[in-house]
């Protein structure tokens, strides 16, 4: 069935005609949707009974199941497991800012990009969201916390990249007049590097924030913990992302989880420190989250903080990531696979 949520007014004209409905109702209906954000059709009050019946038996019209809420006892991050309506779960995360509350949110149940430290991907693909499913997860944290949100982050379980047109969907319902209207600057999206859906992008005419999860420096070390080093080259990558910040004007942001004795050298700061310089990129450091069946671990502390000045007087501008949320398992997928792994529920 067509997901509801994901059709623009136009779209959901067309949608209304062809069940022979009038088209001026689209307006009304995306209005409740994406302004007034009703958690179901029955609660759209000027639409009638029995075109409710019909868009119900028409259209999917998502909402999510709240499974578990995690709160977090360092700070205000709460972790979310939602329900799909086929019964997969995924995982969403609020955190509250100096500058303002984020939700990040998941793109696919699962991930078959195969990264070697990342939880999301041990149980490989299951199947990518619907822009529906992707706007809930903000709608949803919206009514549970009652809070507006300020920016909204694609950096849950998935590969936004590997799922391009209903993230291009969700983008535009969200940031759309009439809509909740977020500005796209608002917006971050992260991707382990699909070189071919990065120049896409670039061509939107959206102003995002990229990230790409770099982790490595050279080709070889890539390859060794991310799989998509074999499809891509850094020099694609590059090139690629260059095309980016040409295009959008907008920094670049590159991760770097930092994995004790596999990227964390002093060498590998030089290189990261000239990749950021030539991309005109902030870099953001992540130390490496264990996830138990990986066996990664965090270097040492005075090692993280050497790594982040050896990058900054080679001029890169670095930040370390304020790991919030890590008493409620804050890395993506482990909350999801806890779940299915040991039932926590
Ligand atoms: N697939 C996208 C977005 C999801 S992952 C991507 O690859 O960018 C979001 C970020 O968290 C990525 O940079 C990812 O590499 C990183 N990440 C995954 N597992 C991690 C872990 N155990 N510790 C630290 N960062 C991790």
């Amino acid at each position: 069935m067509l997901d509801i949520k994901s059709l623009s007014v136009d779209e959901l004209k067309n949608a209304l005609k062809e069940i022979g409905e009038k088209p001026f109702r689209a307006a009304q209906l995306y209005d409740w949707m994406h302004n007034k954000r009703v958690g179901s059709i029955t609660e759209m009050s000027n639409i009638s009974k029995e075109l409710k019946q019909k868009l119900q038996q028409q259209f999917s019209f998502v909402s999510l199941k709240l499974l578990l809420e995690q709160v977090s006892k360092e700070d205000d991050t709460k972790k979310f497991l939602f329900e799909l309506p086929d019964g997969n779960t995924v995982e969403t995360v609020w955190m509250k800012y100096k500058h303002g509350n984020s939700v990040c949110i998941s793109s696919q149940v699962g991930c078959r990009m195969g990264c070697k430290f990342c939880a999301s991907t041990l149980g490989g693909l299951v199947r990518s969201l619907q822009a529906g499913e992707m706007l809930e997860q903000i709608y949803e944290v919206m009514r549970i916390t009652g809070e507006r949100v300020d920016n909204i982050v694609v950096m849950g379980i998935g590969e936004p990249f590997d799922n391009y047109d209903n993230l291009l969907r969700f983008i535009r319902r969200l940031t759309e007049e009439g809509g909740y209207h977020l500005s796209a600057r608002s917006i971050t999206v992260s991707t382990c590097g699909i070189v071919e859906n990065i120049k896409r992008f670039a061509a939107e005419g959206l102003p995002i924030t990229l990230a790409l999860s770099l982790h490595a420096t050279t080709d070889e070390k890539r390859k060794e913990i991310m799989p998509i080093a074999f499809k891509y080259s850094l020099a694609q990558l590059e090139e690629a992302m260059g095309y980016y910040f040409e295009q959008t004007g907008r920094r670049i942001t590159l991760e770097y989880a930092l994995i004790g004795g596999v990227n964390d050298t002093e060498e590998e700061a030089n290189q990261l420190a000239s990749i950021a310089y030539k991309l005109h990129a902030h870099v953001n450091l992540i130390p490496v989250n264990p996830v138990k069946e990986r066996g990664f671990t965090q270097p040492e502390k005075e090692r993280i903080l050497a790594f982040q000045s050896r990058l900054k007087k080679k001029g890169a501008k670095a930040t370390i990531r304020r790991e919030m949320g890590r008493d409620i398992d804050g890395a993506c997928g482990q909350l999801r696979r806890k779940q299915a792994i040991e039932g926590v529920l």
